[in-house]
């Protein structure tokens, strides 16, 4: 058997391994509720899925655009 037809797909194998144990992209959740949903620091409604998802978990559109003004 040659060792080099093993090797590779093994090594891609420990590739995808590795990356898959990075950490993700840190994420504050300190304003998490209980129900796992992200609460807007400002205003305390529901922070948007579509932001939470983008790991913009701060705050609500709306207040997220008052505070970009500011
Ligand atoms: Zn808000």
């Amino acid at each position: 058997m040659d060792n080099a037809d093993i090797s590779q797909p093994y090594q891609e194998l420990m590739i995808e391994q590795s990356l898959a144990k990075k950490p993700k992209p840190a994420v504050s959740d300190h304003n998490k509720n209980a129900d796992g949903d992200y609460e807007c620091i400002d205003c305390g409604e529901l922070v948007e899925p579509q932001r939470v998802a983008l790991g913009l978990t701060l705050r609500c559109i709306s207040c997220q655009q008052l505070h970009e003004k500011q």
